[in-house]
């Protein structure tokens, strides 16, 4: 068996050092089942998922269950809903406890001074005129001016097929207001026209994503490998989807046999009761499931595989310290 030693050189050790002490248990939670919008393809809504389970409204509630996760060994709270700064009393009760991150289409400014140091990551699903298609209004115009120059907020900037050739527009705006951006894929829940990925679609997207990442090193949160991972689907010669997903509610996972997975990971309704199946939407079929929180995962819970040559298990440095950038466990 190659060890971590003979595989690195000092450098790299030294990357492996600084993120192997990093011991995440995130879980997801649906703060609220409402949104300020109404993205045509939104999971949460197009599954369902709003209606599993009705709102908890009392505050107290909330603040005891978060002391049960943090029993449970959560130590990573991710947000979602629905639209969380609908109620950002819920999201106090988590933010008090352990690293949190929002995500948020952004039209809510989050107050920094109740939550100075909390991740926020602002959803944007392509130029003005595709996300007026898709989600009725130009987002961009309003969180950009919400959260320009924040330290502590990116875009989770979800690619379609329609932006192929002008994911630079977007990342370049990005840039010119002070913010950094994350890139994923759509998974097309609700068959909008035109916006399905066709295979050589997803190859030119990577080579776009690839050289958006060269030319703007400062403002791209990402690596090659998770490139690779989110547009072919294939990790080490194995295809994703779910007799691999890691990002199963520990509950809802008859597998046999058990994958490598996010340990106790749930992904909770806002009843504080009820268990989605997944991070992403219980009618998704995993098998064009672009969720790249899921594909994130999914590397980083394979580490030993990764440990065959010096390229791969860089490759799987590479994508762990993207997701401790992205929730803020070390710096940009
Ligand atoms: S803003 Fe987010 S939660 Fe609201 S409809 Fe759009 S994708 Fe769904
Ligand atoms: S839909 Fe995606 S995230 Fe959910 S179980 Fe399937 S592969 Fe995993």
């Amino acid at each position: 068996m190659k060890t971590v030693s003979s595989l690195l050189d000092d450098h790299w050790y030294e990357r492996y050092k600084r993120i192997s002490k990093l011991n995440f248990r995130s879980s997801i939670y649906d703060v609220t089942n409402r949104c300020n919008l109404r993205c045509k393809g939104c999971f949460f809504f197009s599954s369902g998922e709003h209606e599993a389970a009705a709102e908890e409204n009392d505050i107290e509630k909330w603040h005891a269950f978060v002391e049960k996760e943090m029993e449970r060994g959560v130590n990573l709270a991710i947000l979602i809903g629905g639209e969380p700064t609908l109620c950002l009393d819920r999201i106090e009760a988590f933010y008090k406890r352990m690293p949190t991150f929002c995500a948020t289409n952004g039209l809510i400014k989050v107050p920094r001074d109740r939550f100075p140091d909390m991740m926020v990551g602002l959803s944007l699903w392509g130029n003005p005129e595709d996300e007026a298609t898709l989600r009725g209004k130009d987002t961009f115009k309003i969180s950009s001016a919400n959260y320009a120059g924040d330290p502590h907020t990116y875009y989770l900037y979800t690619i379609t097929p329609k932006q192929l050739g002008k994911t630079e527009e977007i990342i370049r705006k990005i840039k010119d207001v002070g913010l950094k951006v994350h890139m994923q894929l759509l998974s097309n829940d609700e068959g909008v026209d035109g916006f399905s990925w066709k295979p050589e679609e997803l190859i030119a997207i990577r080579d776009e994503m690839d050289a958006m990442l060269d030319a703007y090193r400062e403002t791209v949160i990402s690596c090659k490998y998770y490139h690779e991972i989110i547009t072919t689907g294939q990790m080490l010669g194995r295809p994703f989807g779910w007799l691999e997903c890691p990002s199963v509610t520990i509950s809802k996972d008859n597998r046999e046999p058990q994958p490598k997975r996010l340990i106790n990971f749930i992904r909770w309704s806002s009843d504080l009761q009820t268990m989605h199946r997944c991070c992403t939407s219980e009618t998704r079929d995993c098998s064009t499931c672009k969720d790249g929180a899921a594909h994130m995962s999914w590397v980083m819970v394979n580490k030993r595989a990764h440990m065959r040559s010096t390229k791969d298990f860089q490759n799987w440095i590479e994508v762990y310290e993207m997701f401790a950038k992205l929730y803020q466990f070390i710096p940009w």
